[in-house]
């Protein structure tokens, strides 16, 4: 079982802040921004290649929730899943991060070589 259906199955514990049938909220333990957030699908589902459009509504009305829930809605933050190995992916389950408390910038992406792409 991976880590995440762990922390489904209340076999590894963590801070959870909302839960549904099919989503799961928790404290990420390691956090990138005042606020760091977990949102995953209860269902195990390898990352966003596999995951199937019509439970990605549910999931965007959940994200949007925990934000409410939080109070980072009207700050602004960010959602984020990292997918594979460029995408830096570690926990093979798929998940998004929701980031926010404070103002983010693009630092990592600053030195991105894109001249191919213009
Ligand atoms: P990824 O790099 O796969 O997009 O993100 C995985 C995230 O899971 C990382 O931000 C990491 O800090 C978090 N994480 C890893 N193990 C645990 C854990 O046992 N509990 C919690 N709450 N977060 C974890
Ligand atoms: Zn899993």
């Amino acid at each position: 079982m991976c880590l995440f259906c762990q922390i489904v199955n209340k076999k590894i514990p963590a801070n959870i802040v909302a839960e549904n049938n099919e989503f799961l909220a928790f404290h990420d333990i390691n956090p990138k921004a005042p606020v760091h957030i977990l949102a995953i699908p209860k269902k195990h589902i390898d990352s966003f290649i596999e995951v199937a459009p019509e439970s990605m509504s549910h999931m965007t009305t959940f994200i949007q929730d925990i934000a409410k829930e939080v109070k980072i809605e009207k700050s602004g933050y960010r959602v984020i899943t990292n997918v594979g190995e460029h995408g830096g992916q570690e926990v093979k389950h798929l998940h998004f991060h929701i980031l926010g408390g404070s103002k983010l910038t693009w630092e990592e992406f600053s030195n991105a070589d894109h001249k191919n792409n213009l």
